[in-house]
């Protein structure tokens, strides 16, 4: 007797079932005068999916699997059954246009697998969501450098649908986390769906993910955020946090409609990262003596102007620790509260809670400092202004490219230069550049026109260094395991402000040119954001390049000084 016990024989067998199923199927399908469809390997499209709940499709052995607006395609195993019926009536009185298919049992299998994917999150608190530690642990640790992310990536390819997207989702979110990225880019391309890191402020390729499987992830992903499902033509955002470990990651996420589909953007924050201090913010010697007089003042506005991503909040947190004690009360409005800070009252802007309602209600809590995340409307400036006449103190900062350019901007708020004095203690302008990896880090001679370059940029600085000569600059190396081979390793600011002082005043409200208030705050003997930088790049904290990339220089010799 032929024994079918045999592993390889059973799989054929089953095999064969399926395929004379589908056959018998399609078949019936023609005599009913129903199109027949095969959904095995077909992506389920989540917005059809949900519109079903799991039970009622199970009952009735259907699945809805393709959606375009009201027109919803549900495939069915048997027509004539009741619950069928039913299913229908219900999809029709949700105003949808059900277009009916038939298929086999094994395509609904395959099709009843994706409410998987739907309900771990429905399931589950919304907005939290575990992935497996094991699978992280492996992640992170396998996960060196950026190539390692597209290797593993492959290998995940090969193991079937249902674990896929939570793989592909882990081994994303881990290995941005083992390199150090800040954000994660998805971006639907001509060729297929690039993966992108932010690893120390620059965008870098990571890897091309299978475009079959960008619609089940931008489904899960705005699942996880509490996004719509089926809103496709607007912007939205939204977050989740997840546990890594002791550490408990948010996950921002924004998305966007894109010329080939949604762009999303996960921005990446792990509170136990962040520790704020004066220290971290490695600020010269200069700029720290300022800084230590300035948090010693009890009422005025400490502004820091930059664009976005230029360390503007890391330099606030960093300032309200110092001035964190026992008998200070600081509250905050942000939007949104990127940190967590003990014992500090951070509040985040709503529809209802504006910056300006919000402030409002913040200074009738009786608050020694304040902190206003952004100045962006005239109410929030004059409010802000007010409360720094009246005995607070007040940190906030200002979307402009440098110190100087904060007085326009506030005049342009409709803030009267003449309580400027009155109200502002210091204006700070920064920005971020890369540190050179200490690990892999080279040097090589400066060519004539980059010495005569730092040269000029320095020949102004308040306190300048000494330039050796010969002049030796420090540039990226090959990378190493360190820097996940980028030649950089991590960012620091670097900085430059105006005091308000008598001379700044009288120059804003005699002639608010910038070369006019920069020439009267001189005296002040702080340096600029350039000179900072420039300083840098004798030290051998950057390269030559890098602060080229984040600040203006003269490119030749006999350029003027920007
Ligand atoms: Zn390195």
């Amino acid at each position: 007797m032929v024994q079918f016990n045999d592993h390889l024989a059973n799989e054929r067998l089953s095999e064969l079932r399926h395929e004379e199923e589908e056959r018998v199927i399609a078949t019936q399908a023609a005599q009913y005068g129903y199109p027949y469809i095969n959904l095995n390997g077909y992506t389920i499209n989540p917005n059809a999916l949900s519109e079903i709940p799991e039970a009622v499709a199970r009952g009735a052995s259907a699945v809805a699997f393709e959606r375009a607006g009201a027109q919803i395609k549900v495939a069915v195993k048997n027509p004539s059954l009741p619950e069928v019926a039913t299913m229908l009536t219900q999809l029709q009185n949700k105003k949808l246009v059900p277009a009916i298919y038939m298929c086999s049992s094994k395509s609904l299998d395959h099709a009843w697998e994706r409410y998987r994917d739907l309900s771990i999150t429905s399931a589950k608190k919304r907005g939290v969501f575990d992935f497996d530690p094991e699978n992280i642990a492996r992640f992170s640790t396998a996960v060196r450098a950026a190539t390692d992310v597209a290797d593993i990536m492959k290998s995940i390819g090969t193991i079937n649908n249902a674990r896929r997207i939570t793989e592909t989702l882990e081994l994303t979110f881990a290995g941005a986390l083992s390199l150090g990225a800040s954000d994660i880019h998805i971006e639907p391309e001509d060729g297929g769906i690039r993966l992108r890191y932010r690893l120390n402020g620059v965008l870098r390729d990571i890897v091309d993910i299978d475009a079959g499987l960008y619609s089940r992830l931008m489904s899960r992903l705005k699942l996880l955020a509490g996004m719509t499902l089926n809103k496709k033509l607007g912007a939205q955002d939204g977050r989740f946090t997840f546990s890594m470990g002791e550490h408990e990651i948010e996950v921002r996420v924004s998305v966007i409609p894109a010329a080939l589909g949604e762009s999303v953007v996960m921005r990446l924050l792990d509170p136990s990262v962040a520790s704020f201090s004066l220290d971290k913010l490695q600020l010269s010697d200069i700029m720290l003596r300022v800084m230590k007089v300035e948090l010693k003042k009890k009422t005025g506005m400490i502004i820091t102007s930059g664009p976005t991503g230029s360390g503007k909040t890391t330099a606030l947190y960093a300032f309200l620790r110092e001035k964190h004690t026992e008998n200070t009360k600081i509250i905050t409005i942000e939007n949104p509260i990127e940190y967590k800070l003990d014992g500090i009252v951070q509040t985040q802007v709503s529809e209802d809670y504006t910056f300006a309602s919000g402030l409002r209600s913040i200074l009738r809590q009786d608050p020694n400092v304040i902190m206003v995340g952004e100045i962006r409307d005239s109410e929030v400036a004059e409010t802000a202004v007010r409360a720094a006449q009246t005995g607070h103190l007040v940190f906030t900062t200002l979307h402009t490219n440098n110190a100087v350019g904060g007085f326009a901007r506030l005049t342009n708020l409709g803030v009267d230069p003449r309580i400027f004095k009155s109200a502002i203690n210091i204006m700070l302008g920064q920005r971020l550049i890369r540190l050179l990896c200490p690990q892999c880090k080279t040097t090589k001679p400066a060519s004539e026109n980059e010495r005569t370059i730092v040269e000029r940029v320095l020949s102004d600085h308040p306190e300048p260094p000494t330039i050796p000569s010969p002049l030796t600059l420090h540039i990226p190396g090959p990378g190493c395991a360190l820097c996940s081979m980028s030649g950089y390793k991590g960012r620091i600011g670097i900085f430059e402000a105006i005091l308000m002082d008598d001379a700044v005043e009288e120059a804003i409200l005699r002639d608010p040119r910038e070369q006019v208030i920069l020439e009267a705050a001189m005296p002040q003997k702080i340096p600029s954001m350039t000179h900072d930088g420039m300083v840098k790049v004798l030290c051998g904290d950057t390269s030559f390049e890098e602060l080229e990339r984040v600040v203006e220089l003269p490119r030749r010799a006999d350029d003027p000084l920007p």
